[in-house]
């Protein structure tokens, strides 16, 4: 069975038809490059950043106005956290259905700890683990890099309930689990708190639109999108 990712749910809720010329006809339309080269451009360079490569040659590709977003990230103070993993496919399973997708970074708090006299670093470590074991847990933040505008409603976006449901399976034993949002263009952070009551509701409301998109035969259009579909030529 295929997994159903964030922009799949959200294409579902906004128009029925899209979904199914993108997702059940597989319909590519060609968008204009200019439309995600900014976003993308950052994100690469954010994730090759992470991984530690030399990204002085992307660098110097930059324009003026990307070199600022991207002054924005390296200083936001979520992604000065300790790096976990970029570029990261997840999945769950919600009722009878995989969700997953691709989240942007993975971070968690530093790691760091003050030897108590006599102890060594190892030492140190050792029983700063032991203690998290014992209730504490590691705060983790799932990040996700906006050169444009976030979502309007972001604690019920489909990309904050999968790839928190997502992480909540795959972590476990944490502290906290976030996800945060960078409005780099405003250089902003949006930041939801994962909870056990947001557990129970979005993976009620993930298993409900799976099982509804699974059971549609006929896709509904929404005519209230129309003005920027891209699939309009195919659809009257
Ligand atoms: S043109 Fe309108 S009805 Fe057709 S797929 Fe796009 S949003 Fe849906």
């Amino acid at each position: 069975m295929n997994s159903f990712s964030p922009n799949m749910l959200k294409t579902f809720e906004t128009c029925q038809k899209k979904y199914y010329f993108k997702y059940v006809q597989n319909i590519s339309v060609p968008q204009p490059v200019s439309f995600f080269e900014k976003g993308k451009k950052i994100h690469a360079l954010a994730n090759y950043y992470l991984k530690g490569a030399d990204i002085s040659n992307l660098l110097r590709e930059l324009s003026f106005e990307e070199h600022q977003i991207w002054e924005n990230l390296l200083n936001n103070e979520f992604f000065q956290k300790s790096y976990v993993n970029s570029e990261y496919n997840l999945s769950a399973k919600v009722g009878d259905f995989w969700i997953g997708g691709r989240l942007d970074a993975l971070m968690k708090d530093s790691f760091v700890t003050s030897p108590l006299a006599g102890e060594d670093c190892f030492q140190s470590e050792t029983r700063e683990l032991k203690n998290r074991k014992q209730g504490e847990g590691v705060n983790y933040y799932i990040l996700d890099y906006k050169t444009g505008s976030i979502p309007k409603n972001p604690e019920y976006d489909y990309q904050t309930m999968v790839y928190l449901i997502c992480a909540d399976r795959l972590l476990k034993d944490y502290g906290a689990l976030k996800f945060v949002y960078i409005d780099l263009k405003n250089n902003k952070n949006c930041v939801i708190e994962f909870t056990p009551e947001r557990r129970g509701e979005y993976t009620e409301k993930l298993a409900k639109i799976c099982a509804e998109i699974s059971q549609t035969q006929d896709f509904a259009s929404s005519s209230d999108n129309c003005k920027f579909c891209e699939y309009v030529k195919f659809c009257f």
